[in-house]
């Protein structure tokens, strides 16, 4: 591996739990916050707590109370303000500017439906877009009258950026393949960034060494990485970890009914025997990956 890989600038690791204030914590959630934390914290590294609400149709401020409540509860405490991604909107249009510049970008029109009506064999859970709106010629008049959000063309941008790689704590050296997710949204229609075009942004500006985050979004990576090289912010380490999973075998997510952390205290569970147990089963994941 080269450098660039493996040594992220500077000497003091950084690590970040990102949550969405969409909904409430749930233990899921507390593993990821547990692992970001214990990652760093041995080492004398920095924890921050960044807030990803910039998703304004599901975006709740109670959400963001209860997410700050759950981790002083839990014990977790974070360095420095938290960031709030509403309050960068600014800096995310100055990438994006600097993405159309390269001419790299652009604005798509079709609706979810229409997407949906044309892909032929979805790839994956989430079909890849079909390029409807690539070649059309850019048209401010439309652009101004009708929503619509802007496209990374990915094969270009991964031309023009040529081979990367970023590196995985459990999967080692990887070789991005942002083809695999096709021309993602940057910015979107009802949102002026998306997570792809914040979290790169966000993790460059608050100079995170390493990431550490549901293996959920390990293909998201390929995305980030392309836009680090384009954009020349540096690669973080990644740590992908594996979703925990409830008695049953099953995910513990929100959609999956894992209880809340509120609730939990609510029903005065011990926050000490709770991490106790997350802690128990980050090792039994870092021995299965050894
Ligand atoms: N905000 C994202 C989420 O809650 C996490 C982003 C990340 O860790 O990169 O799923």
């Amino acid at each position: 591996m080269n450098g660039s890989i493996d040594e992220p600038a500077g000497g003091a690791v950084v690590s970040r739990f990102a949550p969405s204030p969409t909904g409430a914590l749930h233990l899921g959630h507390a593993f990821s916050a547990v692992r970001a934390h214990d990652l760093v914290r041995a080492g004398g590294g920095r924890f921050l707590l960044r807030i990803e609400d910039i998703d304004p149709g599901r975006v709740r401020e109670a959400h963001v109370e209860g997410i700050l409540a759950d981790l002083a509860w839990l014990g977790l405490a974070w360095d420095g303000p938290v960031l709030r991604q509403s309050q960068r909107l600014p800096v995310y249009a100055d990438a994006l500017d600097r993405l159309r510049a390269m001419g790299l970008l652009y604005a798509c029109f079709c609706t979810r439906a229409e997407i949906a009506a044309s892909v032929a064999a979805p790839h994956g859970p989430v079909p890849l877009y079909p390029g409807t709106c690539r070649a059309l010629p850019d048209d401010p008049a439309r652009r101004a009258a009708v929503p619509h959000a802007w496209r990374i063309d990915m094969a270009a941008a991964a031309a023009r950026a040529g081979p990367l790689a970023w590196h995985d704590a459990a999967a080692g050296a990887v070789a991005a393949r942002p083809d695999l997710l096709g021309d993602v949204v940057l910015a979107r229609k009802d949102a002026p960034a998306s997570y792809h075009l914040a979290v790169t942004v966000d993790d460059a500006a608050q100079e995170v060494t390493d990431v550490v985050r549901g293996i959920d979004l390990f293909e998201s990576t390929h995305a980030h990485r392309l836009l680090q090289a384009l954009l020349g912010l540096p690669t973080p380490r990644y740590h992908h970890h594996p979703l925990i999973a409830g008695p049953d075998g099953r995910r513990l997510a929100k959609r999956d009914g894992a209880p809340a952390l509120a609730a939990l205290r609510a029903a005065g569970a011990d926050p000490v025997a709770l991490l106790a147990d997350l802690r128990g089963r980050a090792i039994g994941f870092d021995r299965a990956n050894a």
